[in-house]
């Protein structure tokens, strides 16, 4: 099987999490799955290969999973890209617009040396806000994007349109 048909079959859609009206996207069988997960790391790495970047940064939660996994693949470090209050030093902060209300991404400010190549990943790519505050807060740490990678897109949110003119790279668009 294809990646794009790994990540189809091992992907849930739960209505009405976490909000009425939401239709959720659970990747959980996918990384439960050793023969799945692996090929959805391989195939990131193969798509930007070993020398394009020189760290893995990872939004959490599960952007961890795969940003551990990309980095220890590739014998390069991983970063946290964590909710508001958790790194314990001094760091930068993005704010961005929810559906409902707003939410806060830290990096710390001392995460990459000047010129760094950081490959950023997460799990999902929805409306793009996530993605935007994260290669913001990069870019101000002084890393370059080398690339922004997601296991799932959903194209109606449009947030790739939204991150122009970076690119993007999904294992699978729906
Ligand atoms: P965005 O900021 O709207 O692009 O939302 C992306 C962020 O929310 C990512 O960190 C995802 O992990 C999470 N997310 C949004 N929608 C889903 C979903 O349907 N399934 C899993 N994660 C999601």
């Amino acid at each position: 099987r294809d990646v794009a048909r790994r990540v189809a079959d091992l992907t849930l859609d739960v209505p009405d999490f976490p909000q009425p009206g939401i239709m959720f996207k659970d990747l959980t069988p996918l990384f439960a799955s050793g023969p799945d997960f692996a090929a959805t790391v391989d195939t990131i790495v193969a798509h930007y290969g070993r020398d394009t970047f020189d760290v893995v940064a990872g939004i959490e939660a599960r952007g961890f999973m795969i940003a551990a996994a990309v980095a220890y693949a590739t014998g390069v470090g991983v970063v946290p890209v964590r909710k508001v209050g958790k790194l314990p030093r001094q760091t930068l902060r993005q704010t961005y617009a929810l559906e409902y209300g707003e939410a806060t991404l830290e990096l710390h400010a001392d995460a990459f040396m000047n010129g760094q190549r950081v490959l950023v990943v997460d799990d999902v790519l929805a409306t793009g806000g996530t993605a935007e505050a994260t290669l913001n807060l990069v870019e101000q740490a002084g890393g370059v994007v080398a690339g922004f990678t997601v296991l799932l897109e959903l194209a109606f949110l449009k947030g790739r349109e939204r991150l122009k003119p970076r690119s993007v790279h999904a294992l699978l668009t729906v």
